[in-house]
């Protein structure tokens, strides 16, 4: 019998049809309310486990963020020990808060790929297994949970919007459609301008590096999307479209007036496009809205954000 996920199944919205200028109700599928505070818990749980299973002793993952935590609260649950290497721009903060969860932190690099390469080889050097945060098959096949379990709830969706960092999510989310039949359904993939490396790489016709993340949305912040996501839209209908950082914040803070839950930029970014691009969404009937989460947030960055943005 395979052991339990580490993840939860969450609570699934309905908003008002004037919740938002799209005019139409929206699904929000909740994943701020994992454990862990992101749908990271899904793929990273899952890889951490199956690592587990096969032997691994100890877990190396490298992240400046959700995965970390993910990770980290993953190999509390499992009981294996598990070392966080992050870059130096991890704020001290974030730190805290993955040493709080009982990892270590190792700081290596002055951006993610330093960092990444750097916990491939401790992972290496102790034989201890290493979790990318967002490239492996594993990782995608736990996201793609939080479709069946909205399949499961007999929803009737005829859109999903996600965000896209790295694009683990969003091959998750492909691969959740495929598994329950739903190859025909579009994903929206919503990224901020400033972290758009998805929608350069679709532009150009060539997976593309961005010299640097300008976005507020560190989530979404990675250089370069994974290869299997840069083929996805070769086998999925998928539209690439980005939001600002102004319009994330906008949508963050009517979310938490709204619901009483404190999301990041990067997960703003995907509600931002009911409320300020309702025109992407005039073809569809009942989108839903991947409410992806993150610890990276708190009253007192909302504010400075909102002083600074809007
Ligand atoms: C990781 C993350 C994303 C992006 O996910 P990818 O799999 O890297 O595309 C979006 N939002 C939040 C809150 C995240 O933690």
């Amino acid at each position: 019998m395979p052991a339990a996920p580490l993840h939860i199944d969450t609570p699934l919205y309905r908003t008002a049809a004037g919740y938002s200028a799209s005019d139409r109700p929206l699904w929000l599928k909740l994943d701020a309310l994992q454990p862990a505070g992101s749908f990271k818990l899904r793929g990273v749980g899952r890889l951490c486990q199956h690592e587990v299973e096969n032997g691994a002793r100890e877990i190396f993952c490298a992240s400046g963020g959700n995965a970390g935590i993910a990770a980290a609260h993953a190999g509390r649950v499992l009981g294996v020990p598990v070392t966080i290497v992050v870059p130096e721009t991890t704020s001290e903060e974030v730190q805290r808060s993955i040493e709080a969860t009982g990892a270590a932190v190792v700081v290596y690099g002055s951006v993610f790929d330093e960092a990444n390469a750097h916990a491939i080889k401790l992972a290496d050097a102790r034989k201890a297994a290493y979790v990318h945060p967002f490239d492996h098959p594993l990782l995608w096949e736990g996201h793609g949970t939080l479709i069946d379990e909205v399949v499961a709830k007999g929803a009737d969706f005829d859109c999903v919007v996600a965000s896209v960092g790295g694009g683990g999510l969003l091959a998750g989310i492909v691969a959740g459609l495929g598994r329950n039949g739903l190859s025909h359904v579009p994903v929206i993939a919503v990224e901020t301008e400033g972290a758009a490396s998805f929608h350069a790489s679709i532009a150009a016709g060539e997976r593309i590096t961005l010299p640097a993340i300008t976005s507020i949305a560190s989530s979404l912040g990675a250089r370069q999307v994974a290869q299997h996501v840069f083929d996805l839209p070769k086998h999925h209908p998928i539209e690439s479209v980005t939001v600002t950082d102004a319009e994330a914040v906008a949508a963050c803070l009517k979310f938490a007036d709204t619901y009483r839950i404190l999301v990041e930029p990067a997960c703003g970014a995907a509600l931002a496009v009911a409320d300020a691009h309702p025109g992407i969404l005039e073809r569809f009937s009942n989108p839903l809205i991947e409410v992806c989460g993150g610890i990276g947030v708190s009253v007192e960055k909302l504010t400075m954000w909102k002083e600074r943005l809007l």
